[in-house]
């Protein structure tokens, strides 16, 4: 699904060069949830900006189910990247004046699914992160934890291969935290394939195989029991 080659991305500042990724290699299969951990200023950032095709690396390959996109071009890369992948952010990113079922409808009505066809995947999608008896809230009516659901379920709507979640716990207390991880959890269990990027041990355990990054190299990959 994923095939990350000798990747190096490098960002130049003035005479200095700094190399956020530095020759790093990840193969993740299909139906895999993995974690990928790091302190501050470690290469994650970088490292989901390359996952997501949201930037192009400096050298190495990049295969994302069965394209190469480490040399595309940014409306190649745009078009790829909103069918592969759905992301799922710290910060929720929902638009206050649409409810729950109008946020999570939105990148399909871009997509040009059809209205019913559009209705019946986010209601499924509303009721599988477990709100759909709160398809018509506006986020401001809604917990931290809730709008993160909806955030989910706006990204499983697409119905993407690869669910790409940043910090997704980032700005939740600690028991919705462990809500929006549960729910990671049985979306995992459910087929979907899932790379969380944390800098929070606590969460990345929560996986089945975590990577550890450290100033731009992969210094450990393991499965979790
Ligand atoms: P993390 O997400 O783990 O905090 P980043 O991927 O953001 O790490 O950063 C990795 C390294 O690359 C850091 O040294 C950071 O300062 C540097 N870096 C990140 N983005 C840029 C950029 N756009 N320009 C210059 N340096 C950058
Ligand atoms: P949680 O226990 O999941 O953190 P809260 O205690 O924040 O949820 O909210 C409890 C219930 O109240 C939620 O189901 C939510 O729909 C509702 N709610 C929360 N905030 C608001 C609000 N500002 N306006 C209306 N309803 C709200």
């Amino acid at each position: 699904m994923i095939q990350i080659t000798n990747m190096y991305k490098r960002y130049k500042m003035g005479d200095n060069v700094i190399n956020a990724l530095n020759d790093v290699s990840l193969h993740i299969k299909r139906h895999e949830f993995v974690a990928i951990i790091g302190p501050s200023g470690s290469g994650k950032s970088t490292l989901m900006n390359m996952l997501g095709c949201l930037d192009t690396p400096t050298e190495g390959t990049y295969i994302l189910d069965g394209d190469e996109v480490s040399r595309l071009k940014d409306d190649r890369l745009a078009e790829i990247r909103n069918k592969k992948i759905g992301f799922i952010f710290q910060g929720f990113n929902l638009l206050q004046k649409l409810t729950a079922i109008e946020n999570v409808e939105l990148p399909l009505i871009y997509q040009g699914v059809g209205t019913k066809e559009r209705y019946r995947r986010c209601s499924e999608a509303l009721e599988n992160v477990g709100l759909g008896d709160r398809i018509n809230h506006r986020p401001n009516e809604l917990s931290g934890g809730q709008q993160q659901r909806v955030a989910i379920a706006r990204a499983l709507a697409s119905q993407p291969p690869i669910l790409l979640a940043d910090e997704p716990t980032g700005n939740l207390d600690s028991k919705s935290g462990v809500e929006i991880m549960r729910i990671m959890k049985e979306l995992h269990a459910g087929g979907n394939t899932i790379v969380l990027i944390t800098h929070d041990n606590n969460v990345a355990m929560q996986a089945k195989r975590v990577v550890r990054i450290q100033d731009g190299q992969i210094i450990e990959d393991r499965e979790v029991e």
